[in-house]
């Protein structure tokens, strides 16, 4: 294979899957978009995650600002050199970084420390298999942290909540699953698609169960018994009722995919991979000289998903007539402004607010902060940022990051320095809930894998500290416009968070019963 070539088909591939959405996924959409009521705030999200998408497509841009820990499957021909391909991935990954496709996302477990260009030790993962046909299968997925730590692993027998004991046949299996979507309540940006892996060990089981992903949303099983577990599970894990963003509605699961093998009598596990909506994965077959002969998940029309939708969340809204509170907030906020607002407001910030993700909130918890954080917002993100020739730093794609990780430090943080609001995704604990009510703060849910919907409300980066975690943990100082979020924990003790997970937890009892024999 030609090495410029071949280099710049993994370059494609990267840049395709981090910033077009596959078409059998956006079919996926298409129809939970059309399932969801006007009005109803999954509606509202799934609309903004269209403009997302939109955005992406036209801007180039990646579609989440956390693009994972890329992963390659790569089928080759015997007599092809392995290595030459792993070479090309390498180039390519370090350009794509460069280039703003993907976030430098590969941090040394035990400094971390951010390489910058995304190598490093095990990163990029790329998997090897050795095939028949005379020609190299590569692809690519991209499976951000949020929904990656949401992925679940059961050793059966097992007792599960809400469903009780799941024995060592087709009908446990069935319950782990229906139970691992539940799990995931919205924190994994739902509404999502899982992968299944029966059998296996701890490490294969996992392997078989991101297998999946690989298939295509729209295929069949050919195995008959998985076949209806795929269609028992579509059919019913939407009555959770869990949702967009885990803000309730019609659509949980987008796709459920379920794979077999062998395992040693002592085990039996079922391992689950769970994959957000912005569901990036892609695939080519390459050409004897290394360059791209046909893109895979690509059959079909093109669905733009913004066709029919509305551009503002409050205007979805207030065509339904349930028009929420929509609150303007600008920093510094007052304690009195933030007790007034109440569960399901949906509120537009302008001006000022600081990105603060894990390596901040352990800094903070430990030392005083680079700047008086008095009132002020702190928004969950690691944003993918590029810097111009004349030094300035410009925005590429922000949108929230997974905010229970903080939960430890959430609290004390805020009645420390006096923040007033917490933006991020998926909802924090009873630590957090109870010090939003003791010193007057709220929690916002921004819509998860909007990464280019919220970058477009960054007018300026205004400045930056504590570079030395690297540019996705760096406190960037941003000025933003019009940036939309949703109260989902205010400070008299609500939470839409734990009222979604207790009455999910209830639906999902009504699938004790034995189904399959
Ligand atoms: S959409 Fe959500 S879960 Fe998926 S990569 Fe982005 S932030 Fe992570």
């Amino acid at each position: 294979m030609n090495k410029e070539t071949l280099q710049q088909s993994m370059y494609d591939l990267i840049v395709e899957t981090s910033t077009n959405l596959p078409k059998d996924v956006r079919r996926a959409i298409r129809s939970a978009k059309e399932r969801e009521n006007a009005g109803t705030r999954a509606a509202m999200s799934l609309d903004t995650i269209s403009n997302n998408v939109k955005m992406a497509d036209d801007n180039v841009s990646p579609i989440c600002q956390d693009t994972g820990l890329p992963t390659f499957k790569i089928k080759t021909p015997v007599g092809v050199n392995q290595l030459q391909i792993k070479e090309a991935i390498y180039a390519a990954m370090v350009q794509a970084t460069k280039d703003g496709k993907l976030r430098p996302n590969s941090v040394d477990s035990l400094t971390g420390a951010n390489s910058g260009d995304n190598l490093g030790l095990g990163t990029p993962v790329i998997k090897f298999e050795q095939w028949e046909k005379d020609y190299v299968d590569a692809r690519l997925i991209l499976k951000g942290g949020g929904c990656e730590n949401k992925n679940i692993q059961y050793s059966l027998p097992c007792e599960l909540d809400g469903l009780g004991r799941a024995g060592r046949d087709l009908d446990g299996i069935r319950k782990c699953v229906m139970h691992s979507v539940y799990q995931a309540q919205g924190q994994g940006c739902s509404a999502g698609f899982i992968g299944v892996g029966i059998g296996g060990d701890r490490s294969s089981g996992y392997d078989l169960a991101k297998e999946q992903l690989f298939r295509s949303v729209d295929d069949v099983n050919p195995t008959e018994d998985l076949r209806k577990l795929e269609e028992y599970v579509m059919d019913n894990a939407n009555e959770l009722g869990i949702g967009t963003m885990g803000f309730g509605g019609e659509t949980t699961l987008l796709g459920c995919k379920v794979g077999v093998m062998n395992r040693i009598p002592a085990s039996f596990f079922v391992s689950v991979a769970y994959n957000c909506w912005a569901f990036r994965r892609l695939g080519v077959k390459l050409s004897d000289d290394g360059g791209i002969d046909e893109w895979f998940y690509q059959e079909g029309d093109k669905i733009d998903l913004t066709v029919g939708s509305q551009s503002e969340l409050e205007t979805a809204a207030a065509d339904s007539g349930e028009k929420p509170n929509v609150v303007v907030l600008e920093a510094p906020i007052t304690e009195e402004k933030i007790r007034e607002l109440k569960v399901g407001d949906v509120v537009q910030i302008n001006g000022r607010m600081y990105t603060g993700r894990d390596a901040i909130h352990k800094h903070l918890s430990e030392n005083d902060a680079p700047v008086d954080l008095d009132g002020q917002v702190i928004y969950h993100c690691g944003p993918v940022m590029l810097k111009d020739d004349e030094g300035n730093w410009h925005v590429k794609a922000a949108g929230p990051t997974t905010s229970i990780r903080e939960e430890p430090y959430q609290g004390d943080i805020m009645k420390r320095f006096g923040i007033r609001a917490v933006i991020g995704k998926g909802g924090m604990g009873p630590k957090t809930l109870a010090a939003l009510k003791e010193h007057g703060g709220v929690y916002l849910n921004a819509i998860g894998g909007a990464a280019q919907y919220y970058a477009d409300c960054i007018k300026g980066v205004d400045g930056v500290d504590l570079m030395q975690f690297g540019i996705p943990e760096a406190m960037w100082h941003l000025n933003v416009e019009g940036f939309t979020a949703v109260v989902t924990m205010d400070s008299h003790g609500n939470s839409l968070h734990d009222e979604v997970d207790k009455s999910s937890l209830e639906k999902l009892a009504q699938f004790k019963e034995p189904v399959f024999k």
